[in-house]
């Protein structure tokens, strides 16, 4: 048709009916987004108690049930109106918003695509009310038994969108995402108790939980009880904020990002700032490649955080986004590096699949005496200890026996056999030492008694041109002879003994890739951990006794000993009861 005969479509106000349905397009998407959705109501109104009954996935039916305020017989019939709500009244209100809803478009997108019944019964009410919506045609409210609460009871979902009908997935498929969305709940409010059912069966029945204890379990039930073994407790106060809940140690490191739940003021988030603060906490501890677990709040003032940003409400925007970055990293930073003991930044990770399980019980022990013992020994052992030394004190790691193909020291201890990765154990304890001495200031430096000359690239030389005063502050003597040579006079004095060449060059490549891109901190721990890597006993490097006397006694002295740099375990303990168990001994 030629352009000047085409006529222009005239605009026109869409009908309540498709603006609904507009909107139902970004909040449900799912099964579990109505499920989503209505609990946040439940919570909103204040419930103890809220119950979840589905069939076939939810598809066919979502019904939940709470115990919360209720609803006025006289408002029954604005909720499920477009936004109509309880929760604001003004625009200050919107900026200090303390209920999860405030949107006013939950009920009414639903009734939109799918056959909604609200039935409610306010608390000195003698008869419940209900209305019912049919893609978006609503009955007028008429009497009908109900407890004290409110019950949403959705069919059919999609039933007249079958565009969108056909993105539903299996009743399995759909099950799991609800069943996600519910754990979120009962990881967000520990104070409510929860039920889901499915097609008639109980899936998931949480009692509130009120006590320290009780919290605990509701984590292991909703995470897992290997979670729950291996996590560390955090509780911090920022300026105006508080950061509590549980973190996995990095022996507990996941290949997803599937254990990672984070709340503001019980409302669930993703966000970049915090992810980015949780990665920098964990950079020194994970392996390149895992992802850590966590359950975490952050409670704040309503009014320092914007949370009017999607439509679904998972995203927020920060008034001080550097404060609420500074307390995540601190706290978990912090959790993570104490010596052993209670928290478990020591606590040797459990081998999985390995044949031989170390037990947790066991090296949980001897990290907490190891934390005693590093606070009595406040220096590292400079001269080795041995049996005869310290008569009637068994140091925690216990003394040295032997070594294993170079690769494994074998100790005895109190309990019975500890195993060493000596390279694991020993770059941990170069890396930590290096850091140490980088925050005092400067790294010892050493200065060559025969100079090194170093051929490199042009941008390599220019590099070390540019970043003389750090390579300096590294304990490097470091210059460019010409466009392609550098000169090494001097070098840090922990790494001295080892491969020079080698380890100049790696640091200077580490410079120039990550110089420009990286955020100072990340190369400074990127450029120690290479220099750790280098200055690290070698496996397949023989060592006496009292050598391997001493980086046990190095080792209980070092915070973070317990993971290498890459967060693999530098140790593990066997008792005496496995190994009898091995032998059929005693029984
Ligand atoms: P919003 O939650 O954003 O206010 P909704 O469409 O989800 O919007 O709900 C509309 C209103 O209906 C709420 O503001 C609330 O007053 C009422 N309501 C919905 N569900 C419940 C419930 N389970 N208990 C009490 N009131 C409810
Ligand atoms: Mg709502």
């Amino acid at each position: 048709m030629p352009v000047a005969t085409r006529q222009r479509p005239r605009i026109r106000a869409l009908e309540t009916k498709l603006i609904n349905q507009i909107a139902a397009g970004e909040i449900i998407e799912r099964p579990a987004s109505l499920v989503k959705e209505l609990i946040e109501n439940s919570v909103d109104a204040g419930a103890a108690r809220i119950t979840i009954d589905l069939q076939q996935g939810g598809v066919a039916r979502v019904a939940v049930s709470d115990d919360g305020v209720g609803i006025h017989p006289d408002d029954l019939e604005l909720a499920v109106s477009r936004h109509a709500t309880s929760k604001l009244e003004a625009l200050d209100d919107l900026e200090r918003v303390t209920t999860l809803g405030f949107r006013g478009e939950a009920l009414p997108s639903i009734a939109s695509v799918a056959r909604l019944a609200l039935r409610s019964r306010l608390a000195q009410a003698d008869s419940g009310w209900e209305v019912v919506c049919e893609g978006g045609a609503r009955t007028s409210r008429r009497p009908v038994a109900h407890v004290p609460g409110t019950t949403v009871e959705v069919r059919d979902l999609f039933f007249n969108v079958p565009a969108r009908r056909k993105f539903l997935r299996s009743e399995r498929t759909e099950l799991l995402h609800i069943d996600q969305v519910v754990r979120r709940v009962a990881l967000a409010c520990f104070d409510k108790a929860l039920e889901l059912r499915h097609n008639g069966r109980a899936c998931l029945a949480l009692a509130a939980a009120v006590s320290d204890e009780a919290c605990e379990r509701r984590v292991g039930e909703v995470c897992g009880d290997a979670f729950a073994e291996q996590c560390l407790r955090v509780d911090e106060s920022g300026p105006g904020m508080r950061l509590w809940g549980w973190v996995g140690t990095p022996g507990f490191s996941r290949s997803q990002r599937d254990l990672q739940y984070f709340f503001i003021n019980a409302r669930p988030v993703r966000d970049k700032l915090i992810s980015h603060a949780v990665r920098q906490a964990y950079q020194d501890v994970l392996h390149h490649g895992r992802h850590p677990a966590f359950v975490l709040h952050l409670e704040m003032e309503p009014a320092r955080v914007d949370v009017n940003v999607h439509p679904a409400k998972h995203e927020v925007r920060f008034r001080d986004g550097r404060s609420v970055h500074d307390l995540v990293y601190r706290t978990l930073h912090a959790a993570l590096a104490q010596p052993a003991g209670a928290a478990a930044g020591n606590r040797p990770a459990t081998v999985p699949q390995a044949p031989l399980r170390p037990q947790r019980g066991l090296a949980l022990a001897v990290s907490e005496q190891m934390q005693t013992y590093a606070a009595l020994h406040a220096e590292p052992a400079e001269a080795p200890l041995d049996d005869r030394s310290q008569a009637g004190e068994t140091p925690p790691l216990g003394f040295a026996r032997a070594q294993i193909k170079g690769v494994y020291i074998v100790a005895e201890n109190r309990h019975g056999l500890v195993l060493v990765d000596m390279h694991a154990a020993h770059e941990r304890i170069v890396y930590e030492n290096l850091k140490r001495q980088l925050e005092d200031r400067a790294v010892a430096a050493q200065p060559l008694l025969v100079p090194v000359k170093l051929r490199v690239s042009e941008a390599e030389a220019r590099v070390v041109e540019q970043h003389g005063d750090e390579f300096e502050r590294f304990g490097f003597d470091l210059s460019p002879l010409d466009a392609t040579t550098l000169i090494v006079r001097g070098v840090p004095q922990l790494l001295a003994h080892g491969d020079i060449a080698a380890l100049v060059r790696d640091v200077v490549s580490d410079l120039a890739e990550h110089g420009r891109t990286q955020r100072i901190s990340e190369v400074i721990n990127s450029m120690l951990a290479s220099m750790a890597c280098h200055g690290a006993v070698r496996a397949n490097r023989s060592l006496t006794l009292p050598e391997m006397n001493a980086l046990l006694r190095e080792m209980e002295a070092t915070e973070r000993s317990g993971q290498c740099n890459h967060g693999r375990p530098t140790w593990v303990q066997l008792s005496m009861s496995e190994l009898d168990k091995w032998f059929l001994r005693g029984r």
